[in-house]
């Protein structure tokens, strides 16, 4: 075991636990060694039969050891530790998210080289087991999108500037006092979300290439707007794969409130799949934590103990090859804009969006520190086109601030509203 933190610490717990389960489906599982940083920490924990080390290389070449787990983190040690107990045909499962995603090719040509398998269900949303669905129950299903709320500490930002009204900097105070901030959320969902699409579609883009925004841009009058709006805003995830190729994105959008993500609130996760065969299919489970981590490791042991040949890495393999990587900025969505105007222009505002070739679907307006915002969601148009739009916005006169936009998460708001509308009202939204 390399790591006895959090998760490591957990697994610690769950083994014995688990003892006499293991015993009655006819294997035992004995820790032998653990390698971390500070042997002399009390972890609370019984390690009186492991060697304890320093050393995660030693334990990784250790030739008393059949499998290697990774819950230690980082990425030089870590891959080559993973990468060296491969490469003599032991098999490695890893939670260990930030080196799969960065180092994929290398824990691949070390798998095939020593023969031996890889698992990492904890790496892409802890407890939710999207890897053995996508890996194996869907197998061979035709997927246009995966997406999800995948980052626990802006997932808690964004819920507490909702519920306490504040800014991004109160909110990121909470979250550090209690212990929920990461270095980096943005590419820790970045990290997820290039597991998720190599096992979705078989294609791997690396973190680096994953286009990021993340959430600090995000003001407490673009939170009151969305939810006047009837949406959320969260940070989410999203793998596409169209005609001309597939497109990685992380970033705050605005998810409509009857949709599941939108109610997906603290340390939960949710991940939904979408393919022209079956439509949509939604999972949602504890995303990070002690337990929940630790016992999504001890399911992937457990497998790999059960089926000897099982490994995540390659994985199945798809006749069409490596996906290109399509061009974002003829990506079309729904926008979301935020104007500061004054309140007796905001319909003059409302028309000449029209003027700039912006459809607007809804429009709210809030007051917020002495000042109005007027709030839209448009119509699908390409991206490029919002972006020279809100150049000549910003231009206008009456509108103080710089205009600011955010991505909606699905490119068929004008379905929702007329959905919305003929059930309750039973007529069309008048456009
Ligand atoms: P922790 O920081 O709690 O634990 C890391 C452990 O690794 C510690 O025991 C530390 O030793 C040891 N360690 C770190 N570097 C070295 C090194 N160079 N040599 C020897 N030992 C080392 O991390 P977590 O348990 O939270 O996370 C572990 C992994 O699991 C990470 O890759 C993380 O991304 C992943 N993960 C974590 C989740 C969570 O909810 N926590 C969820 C999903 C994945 P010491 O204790 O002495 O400092």
């Amino acid at each position: 075991l390399l790591g006895c933190g959090v998760v490591g610490g957990g697994l610690v717990k769950l083994l014995a636990k688990h003892r006499p389960d293991f015993r009655t489906n006819g294997f035992d599982l004995q820790l032998s060694h653990v390698a971390v940083r500070d042997p002399d920490k009390d972890r609370g924990i019984d390690l009186s039969n492991v060697e304890v080390t320093t050393d995660p290389m030693a334990v990784a070449n250790d030739p008393a050891i059949d499998m290697l787990v990774e819950v230690m983190g980082g990425n030089d040690i870590a891959v080559e530790a993973g990468c060296a107990a491969l490469t003599r045909g032991i098999p490695l499962v890893s939670a260990n998210k930030s080196a799969l995603a960065r180092s994929m090719g290398r824990y691949v040509e070390a798998a095939k080289q020593g023969g031996a398998g890889i698992c990492f269900e904890s790496a892409a949303a802890a407890h939710i087991p999207i890897i053995e669905v996508l890996d194996r129950s869907l197998a061979c299903e035709e997927l246009t999108l995966i997406k999800g709320v995948i980052n626990g500490s802006t997932n808690y930002i964004l819920t507490f500037m909702e519920r306490a009204g504040c800014e991004y900097e109160e909110a990121l105070k909470d979250a550090a006092a209690k212990g929920f901030t990461e270095a980096d959320p943005t590419l820790d969902a970045a990290e997820k979300l290039t597991l998720l699409a190599f096992k979705a579609f078989g294609a791997y883009v690396p973190p680096a290439q994953v286009h990021t925004e993340g959430v600090t841009r995000i003001s407490q009058v673009d939170i009151r707007l969305a939810l006047e709006l009837n949406h959320r805003i969260k940070l989410v995830a999203a793998a596409r794969r169209g005609e001309d190729g597939i497109s990685l994105r992380v970033h705050p959008a605005l998810v409509h409130r009857g949709e599941l993500l939108a109610d997906v609130d603290s340390e939960f996760n949710a991940i939904i799949l979408e393919g022209p065969g079956f439509k949509e299919m939604t999972f949602l489970g504890k995303g990070a934590g002690e337990l929940p981590t630790a016992s999504a490791v001890l399911n992937d042991i457990v497998k790999m103990i059960r089926q000897p040949g099982t490994s995540t890495l390659p994985g199945f393999k798809r006749a069409s090859g490596q996906a290109e990587l399509a061009d974002t900025s003829a990506l079309k969505l729904c926008y979301f804009l935020r104007l500061q105007v004054d309140p007796a222009r905001a319909n003059d505002m409302l028309t000449a969006l029209g003027g700039l070739g912006l459809d607007v679907l809804s429009h709210a307006q809030v007051e917020h520190d002495d000042a109005n915002y007027l709030g839209v969601i448009t119509d699908v148009i390409e991206e490029s086109r919002m972006m020279s739009a809100l150049t000549e916005l910003g231009k206008m006169e009456g509108v103080g601030q710089t205009p600011v936009f955010l991505r909606l998460d699905k490119d068929n708001y004008r379905d929702i509203v007329e959905r919305e509308q003929s059930t309750y009202f039973g007529t069309s939204l008048e456009r």
